[in-house]
């Protein structure tokens, strides 16, 4: 675009969507879409999940303050943050996997954006009327009325953006607590200044800026491009099927001259980015298939087949393009590529379900002191100290044995204890989901090698069991 100097301009100024009303599959597969992933993310925090009287029963919850990350049975501790890490590594192959099977899907159905600007949009369509209502009052000079119309329908998006702000927070605490904390005022500042940051931008994202985040801002369509290839399921306007378009009335004077598109501008219409997918594929596209559900609802009318626009893979086009049938799309799920995406996903989840039920409930750590590494007593044997940590990832107080491996006639006490109760192995409970720190006293005979390796052991002593070890080395002068 050139300035009125004759300076290209790399700014583009927005053209205003309004899309139109629409029915049909795809339309209705968006709608359950829809309510599934908004009842989930608002109704999630409030699932209880009895975990017993030591641990907090909301069933999916960041426990920031205690370290904790808690998803129905599963509880995450810190230094476990390689299943977090596992997880998030599968929800990227997962997408990976989704859009080399069926093309841009997330971007169309579950993205968080095409769904809270989608909500936005159905607001806008019930106060303001349909694609051109909305057209006519945008054009309409300010006034009372419209000024009434426009802050009726803000006040509608500041409510579904605070919700949604407000949701979010629920997932840091107890929900019930901190609702009644957010109301009463004392809950966290934090909990005020992100839920004011996610409404705002909720607000901005879904309500004014919508299409604008999918094609200038969003990464995604970039990355997906190096996912797609030409057996990737993309929105295709069937343009060997359309062209040479022209209204009804003309192919009719001109029989044989026009093909099926009869130009109404209903995919047009219909598309919540505004693009007009017969000028071919591209990045405004989010692959939502409402353009099709428009034009199949046009072509039944004009008593043509429907299809015109259509799920279609590039080979599949060409392939169509040289007069062979259309093929079932579902047909393109199974090929190396989806096939070897879905056994790297479903390998990593397999291993991490394997690691998460086999891994014991029971851990301990190890430190010994360095300064001074060792002390030799009045009776002569050399004591080393070390600082041990049990930790009971289970929900109840559990007994713990804690002795040594590799060190015949090692006697332990700890710092709570006197040396005259030095034994081969300690015993002490550990409270429920918590790590007990222990100052522990190792002491043998004077003499012997400078340096022994050997193991420190933990033991749960109820009837669960489980047990860790961790290695250590005493020291002699
Ligand atoms: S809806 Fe179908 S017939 Fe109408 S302009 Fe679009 S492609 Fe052509
Ligand atoms: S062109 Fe069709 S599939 Fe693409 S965004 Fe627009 S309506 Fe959705």
């Amino acid at each position: 675009m050139l300035t009125p100097g004759g300076s290209a301009s790399l700014y583009e100024k927005r053209k205003g969507v309004y899309p139109k009303a629409v029915d049909g599959f795809f339309r209705r597969l968006k709608w359950a879409i829809m309510a599934v992933t908004l009842a989930i993310y608002w109704g999630t925090p409030w699932i209880r999940w009895d975990r017993g009287p030591y641990a907090p029963d909301q069933a999916v919850l960041v426990d920031l303050a205690n370290r904790r990350f808690y998803m129905f049975d599963i509880e995450i501790w810190p230094h476990e943050f390689y299943y977090v890490a596992g997880l998030l590594i599968m929800a990227g192959i997962g997408l990976f996997l989704v859009t080399s099977a069926v093309g841009r899907a997330w971007c169309g159905y579950a993205c968080p954006q095409t769904v809270w600007t989608d909500l936005f949009q159905h607001v806008e369509r019930f106060m303001d009327g349909d694609r051109n209502a909305q057209i006519r009052l945008a054009k309409a000079p300010w006034s009372l009325g419209k000024l009434a119309r426009r802050l009726a329908k803000w006040s509608v998006w500041l409510l579904i953006a605070f919700l949604t702000g407000g949701a979010w927070i629920f997932y840091y605490a107890d929900a019930p607590t901190l609702q009644q904390q957010f109301w009463t005022g004392t809950a966290a500042p934090a909990a005020y200044i992100t839920v004011a940051v996610l409404t705002a931008t909720t607000f901005v994202l879904g309500g004014f800026m919508r299409e604008q985040v999918c094609i200038y801002m969003c990464p995604w369509p970039r990355i997906q491009a190096a996912m797609l290839d030409e057996r990737s399921l993309i929105v295709t306007y069937k343009h060997w099927r359309g062209e040479k378009r022209g209204s009804l009335k003309k192919a009719e004077a001109h029989p044989g001259e026009y093909g099926d598109c009869i130009d109404c501008n209903q995919c047009v219409a219909v598309c919540p980015t505004g693009i007009d997918i017969r000028e071919g594929s591209q990045v405004g596209c989010i692959t939502c298939a409402l353009c099709i559900d428009a034009c199949d609802k046009v072509m039944e009318q004009v008593d043509r087949p429907r299809g015109l626009i259509d799920y279609c893979t590039e080979e599949d086009a060409e392939a169509e393009q040289k007069g062979a049938a259309p093929r079932p799309v579902l047909r393109t799920l199974l090929r190396p590529r989806t096939i070897a995406y879905f056994m790297v996903w479903s390998g990593i989840g397999v291993a991490m379900l394997f690691a998460l039920g086999a891994r014991t409930r029971v851990d301990i750590s190890a430190q010994q002191d360095r300064n001074p590494i060792f002390v030799r007593l009045s009776d002569g044997t050399i004591r080393n100290a070390y600082t041990v940590k049990i930790r009971n990832m289970e929900a109840r107080p559990r007994p713990m044995e804690v002795g040594v491996e590799g060190l015949p006639g090692a006697q332990l006490w700890t710092d709570a204890t006197a040396r005259e109760q030095a034994a081969p192995t300690l015993s002490t409970t550990v409270p429920a989901d918590s790590v007990a720190k222990l100052r522990v006293f190792v002491a043998l005979p004077g003499s012997g090698d400078a340096r022994q390796d050997f193991h420190f052991a933990v033991r749960a002593l109820d009837k669960e069991g489980g047990a860790d070890r961790e290695p250590a080395r005493f020291e002699r002068p």
